[in-house]
């Protein structure tokens, strides 16, 4: 059977017209029509259908998109277990329909009595997410091991190589405090048992947990309907922001601990220009009320004109205090630069701590 039009269309729009006024019309028929003429139209449908599928498959252009497919989007809810309205042990329980993610678990170095977060709360975890081997964000994951025993731990490669140094400097830190809290107990009638919440056995198995992840790569997580991806964040070496996303369109970014402008040792963050529509945006403020005055390389200039100073004039040594991650190596490389450049004498830096395990890390990862 053949279609027969009243006059030949010109130009594809006018066919696809026609085609569709056609289509239109022999449904109509094929509805309402009965015996013969119902026969006819069926016949009609079928050469109207081979006609339709020759045309749109020399111009598939002309063809209709598939509907796109919105689902509902998943519950979505943020609970801080530690890190909000303070600073120190940042832990933050991403619940996401049926799944339970937790970002960062640290404790608060200085404080014994909230030292750590309230993991107690915590009654499912599907995954931890760690954004930069600080203790304030990873010194209570070996509690978490003690709870849970194994879980998928999503860092960057550089936070994985430093989580032994910084766990063990956790470990030491959570000792001393606890010997305090047990000793003062001791003094105190019907006082709370203090025991120790995790031991080196658990300390030792966090960084087998580890699935290390690549800046800009996508990791879906082992539930399957979820994805996290790592973007450099600044700040310290390995230090991450992250976007996880899941099918029902849901977006979170965490921005961890970051540096918008390049340090010594690290680049600046680097996030992407069009991140899309976020949900949920979890932003680091640790810094933000604070105006700084004077160009970091100012600041820079200075503290070298005054190890020099002291070296030459007062013939003195200097002792510079600093965290072991992160800002000593920023300091360090300050100074070897300095020393390069003529602006200090050739004296010999001795470091001490945890400072000499660490930057040999950061030799191996700087980029
Ligand atoms: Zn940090």
């Amino acid at each position: 059977m053949k279609l027969q039009f009243a006059s030949v269309p010109k130009g594809l729009n006018a066919i696809m017209d026609v085609l569709r006024a056609e289509e239109d019309r022999i449904q109509k028929d094929r509805k309402i029509k009965s015996g013969g003429a119902k026969v006819h139209a069926d016949e009609e449908w079928t050469a109207y259908r081979k006609l339709e599928k020759a045309f749109l498959d020399a111009h598939p252009e002309f063809r209709t998109p598939p509907p796109i497919k919105i689902r509902p989007k998943v519950p979505l809810r943020l609970v801080a277990l530690g890190g909000s309205g303070e600073v120190g042990r940042s832990c933050y329980l991403l619940e996401l329909g049926k799944h339970r993610i937790l970002v960062d678990c640290g404790i608060k170095p200085g404080s014994s009595v909230d030292l750590h977060p309230d993991i107690d709360r915590l009654n499912q975890l599907d995954a931890l997410v760690l954004t930069h081997a600080h203790t304030d964000h990873v010194g209570w994951v070996p509690a978490l091991v003690r709870r849970f025993g194994k879980f998928d731990i999503y860092c960057s490669e550089g936070t994985a190589a430093l989580l032994p140094v910084m766990l063990q400097d956790c470990r030491q830190h959570y000792i001393r405090k606890l010997a305090i809290r047990q000793e003062q107990a001791r003094y105190i009638s019907n006082a709370e048992v203090v025991e120790d919440a995790y031991d080196d056995a658990d300390m030792h198995a966090v960084p087998n947990l580890a699935i290390t992840c690549r800046f800009g790569e996508t990791e879906v997580f082992p539930f399957g309907d979820a994805s996290i991806r790592f973007y450099r964040a600044g700040h310290i070496l390995g230090a991450s922001s992250v976007l996880i996303e899941d099918q029902s369109g849901r977006r979170i970014f965490f921005s961890g601990d970051f540096s918008s402008f390049p340090q010594l040792t690290v680049p600046a963050a680097s996030w992407p220009e069009d991140l899309g529509e976020i949900d949920l945006l979890v932003l680091e403020s640790t810094y933000g009320s604070r105006e700084h005055h004077k160009p970091l390389e100012d600041s820079r200039g200075d503290l070298v004109s005054f190890i020099r100073q002291t070296l030459e004039t007062r013939e003195g040594s200097v002792i510079l205090a600093s965290f072991g991650l992160g800002r000593a190596q920023e300091l360090l490389k300050m100074l070897v630069m300095a020393r390069q450049d003529g602006l200090l004498p050739s004296v010999p830096i001795n470091v001490d701590g945890m400072i000499k395990q660490i930057n040999p890390i950061y030799r191996k990862h700087a980029d």
